[in-house]
């Protein structure tokens, strides 16, 4: 058995970027930039007034003869010699001789003489051309992933469309005969599935909105069906049950026999031992255990850190940070954890209920502590790995 390290490893080894397309800015939010992009214009465009007030161009007195006014929008550019004002609002173009913008506040108006006290400094309130970013230049560079600022910023530089590393094609295979859908009545020895609509939403709430689930019976032939038509639409095939070693569970023999190459199987780890990595040619295969708890630490670990890096972003996976432990904690068993948790402030608490069934405990956690398999005891103060979960 591999452990998480070596695992996350593998997974990393050989991925292919998906390709480079060109999008809407409008639609590439969390997408990474394929190519550096450069600013077709200035940002400001001109130099502009960061006030409203009055535009001066100082001669050292305190005392400016007002000779017009500029609002937001004209297309304005008053020869302003020294001594003289033009009376400016914020956004709005500043003539070229100006020195200064004198803030409102400090002004005093009587008959086209305006009195400004304290004198601002030298170029004060004035945003310089470019100040932004200037022409041609690099404006965002290739991997930054855009985010609603991002988007703004190059919406405010007039450009249309970037080129970037699309989302991979995700398709989720449910298997499990005791499964039965959420309105239908439960019969005994049945469950409702939870995964597919679990995966779907923790895959829609990184960007992932469209995700065909297939759903098939604990048999051989159909499984190896569905896996094989699914991999031709799909980038990256999530199966949910079915990889263990019970006699029903024929999901790492259909995989074998569709071609798909094993990477890993099993994992010293707790959720997830039995997570299985494989790929057949660019496309990946991951198939969770079907315990709900498992299958989600599963994606946010591994599946969530791949996906990210086919779409070229520079960091993958869940965010981490570093907290103190509430309590001490003891590990049974000689596998790294990843345990449901809550962050508050400065300190992480582990919840109680961490068994891979367990969605009641998950649905209240923040993060995940990882206990890597060389710890034992953690003590309470003790800093601990966390993964963010959103
Ligand atoms: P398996 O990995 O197929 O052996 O399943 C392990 C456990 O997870 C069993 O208790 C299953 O009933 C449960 N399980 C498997 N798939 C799902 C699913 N899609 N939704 C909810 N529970 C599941
Ligand atoms: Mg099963």
């Amino acid at each position: 058995m591999i452990t998480v390290e070596q695992a996350l490893l593998k997974i990393e080894a050989d991925l292919k970027l998906t390709q480079a397309t060109s999008v809407l800015v409008k639609n590439a939010l969390g997408l990474a930039l394929a190519a550096d992009v450069l600013s077709p214009i200035n940002m400001p465009p001109f130099a502009q007034s960061a006030m409203d007030g009055f535009a001066i161009c100082e001669n050292g007195s305190q005392n400016f003869k007002l000779i017009g006014e500029i609002k937001a929008g004209d297309d304005a550019n008053p020869i302003l010699k020294p001594g003289e004002a033009v009376r400016i609002f914020t956004g709005a173009a500043v003539p070229n001789a100006a020195t200064a913008v004198a803030r409102q506040e400090d002004c005093s108006v009587e008959n086209n003489c305006v009195k400004i006290h304290p004198l601002p400094r030298e170029m004060a309130n004035i945003r310089p051309m470019g100040e932004q970013t200037k022409k041609d230049e690099t404006a965002l560079q290739k991997g930054h992933v855009l985010n609603a600022a991002s988007i703004g910023f190059l919406a405010g530089l007039g450009i249309e469309k970037v080129t970037v590393f699309t989302r991979p094609k995700v398709a989720i295979l449910i298997t499990g005969n005791e499964l039965a859908q959420a309105g239908t009545p439960l019969k005994h020895g049945q469950i409702y599935e939870s995964n597919a609509t679990m995966l779907a939403a923790a895959l829609q709430s990184f960007g992932f909105a469209e995700v065909e689930i297939a759903t098939v019976k604990d048999d051989f032939s159909s499984t190896k069906k569905q896996i094989e038509e699914l991999l031709q639409r799909c980038d990256v095939l999530l199966c949910s049950g079915g990889i263990s070693v019970g006699d029903y569970d024929f999901v790492g023999s259909a995989l074998q026999k569709v071609g798909v190459d094993e990477v890993f199987y099993k994992v010293l780890q707790q959720p997830g031992k039995p997570l299985y990595f494989g790929k057949k040619e660019e496309k990946l295969v991951f198939a969770l255990p079907g315990n709900p708890a498992a299958a989600l630490t599963c994606f946010y670990v591994y599946v969530l850190k791949a996906l990210h890096i086919l779409m070229g972003k520079n960091s993958a996976g869940l965010p981490r940070t570093r907290k103190k432990i509430s309590a001490n904690y003891n590990r049974k068993g000689g596998r790294a954890q990843f345990l449901k948790a809550h962050i508050l402030g400065d300190v992480v608490q582990i919840l109680e209920g961490q068994s891979s069934a367990m969605l009641h405990t998950f649905a209240q956690a923040n993060a995940l502590v990882y206990v890597p398999l060389e710890k034992e005891n953690l003590e309470k103060g003790e800093i601990v790995e966390c993964l963010i979960i959103e």
